[in-house]
């Protein structure tokens, strides 16, 4: 295990001294925040990363530091990749398979949280459609693309914790709609996805990891009424001084990326194949991780069989295998 990475590790911090050239990085939501941030810091340490964007041209601008940072062989291309749209998936999917080239590392990184009640193109539930099913497709269509020795890095969230994945009901057809119990099954799909995928894949070589990047400031909150996310942290430091434990505070964007820059081309891949990390470092999840919003264990977010069964359920709503 790589030691001396914590919550205040940036991403330069993590690669500093790594030569990525000749890496080819994957890295979906390049237009805001995190996707941002990953990117810039794997193009200024050598690697060539694909950035996929559902507004090419905001992320045109937003990659301005990306490509102006890029050195020792780095460089940015964009692709359009719209997650709320199985046809923009496959579209960019076929686009990737009839390239050709290799990725070492797959980042799916793009996503929404709280949206209002709706639904992507193909009519899933906003969160779970966009954060899950059009990663889940889009990854498996590529996924003999991710050379041995690759891997997939699954951008969650401890937003985890506030809800497991209902199979029965991925839609919100029975369940009232809860913008955060959604975003919570989206990305405990996030962490059930990477387990999955990492045992299909770890006989060839190719290792899937979930993480958490921390609180930051991004766009991420776009869908939340202003001041909302403010009165969030303040109920939850509420809770943690109840606790005797310090405020939450949160990350810079780079100490946010830093996280998965770690997972992608840092941790050994025995180390982070087929779980769940926190602060560049594995962090169980499954062993009394406590929340203060949500506090308790979630066993359900490791489970294998849990795993199994979100997969099967996924095909089936996106009607591939
Ligand atoms: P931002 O909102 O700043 O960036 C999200 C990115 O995802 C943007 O590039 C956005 O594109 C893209 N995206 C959204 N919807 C789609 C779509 N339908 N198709 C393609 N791309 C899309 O958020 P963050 O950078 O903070 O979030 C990155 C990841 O980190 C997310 O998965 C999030 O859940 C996770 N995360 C973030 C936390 C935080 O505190 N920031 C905490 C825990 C997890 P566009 O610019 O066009 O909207």
């Amino acid at each position: 295990m790589t030691k001396g990475f914590g919550a205040t590790s940036t991403t330069d911090d993590v690669l500093a001294g790594r030569n990525l050239k000749g890496k080819r990085v994957l890295v979906t939501g390049v237009s805001a925040g995190l996707g941002v941030e990953t990117a810039r810091a794997l193009a200024a340490h050598g690697a060539q990363v694909v950035g996929a964007a559902r507004d090419l041209a905001k992320a045109e601008q937003a990659t301005a530091q990306v490509r102006a940072q890029a050195a020792n062989g780095g460089g940015l291309d964009l692709i359009e990749l719209d997650l709320a749209s199985l046809k923009s998936v496959r579209g960019c999917a076929d686009a990737l398979v009839a390239d050709g080239r290799r990725f070492d590392v797959v980042i799916a990184n793009a996503g929404v949280m709280r949206t209002p009640f709706g639904h992507t193109a193909d009519g899933f539930e906003t969160q779970f459609g966009t954060n899950h099913l059009g990663h889940f497709v889009l990854v498996n269509r590529i996924a003999s693309l991710i050379a041995p020795g690759g891997r997939l890095v699954n951008v969650a969230s401890s937003g985890h914790r506030y809800s497991d994945v209902d199979l029965d009901d991925p839609n919100f057809e029975r369940a009232p709609y809860d913008p955060m119990v959604a975003y919570g099954r989206s990305k405990t799909a996030n962490i059930l996805f990477a387990v999955e995928f990492d045992r299909r894949h770890k006989a060839r070589g190719v290792r899937a990891t979930a993480l958490h990047p921390g609180g930051i400031k991004t766009e991420l909150d776009r869908h939340m009424a202003p001041g909302e996310l403010d009165n969030l942290v303040g109920q939850i430091n509420a809770q943690l001084a109840t606790a005797g434990q310090p405020p939450f505070q949160f990350k810079t964007i780079p100490q946010g990326a830093a996280t998965s820059v770690w997972a992608a081309v840092v941790a050994p891949a025995e180390d982070v194949g087929g779980h769940y990390c926190e602060n560049c470092q594995v962090s169980d999840i499954t062993e009394g991780a406590i929340s203060p919003v949500s506090p308790g264990v979630r066993p359900y977010a490791l489970d294998p069989e849990h795993a199994k069964a979100l997969w099967a359920r996924s095909e089936k709503m996106v009607g591939e295998r």
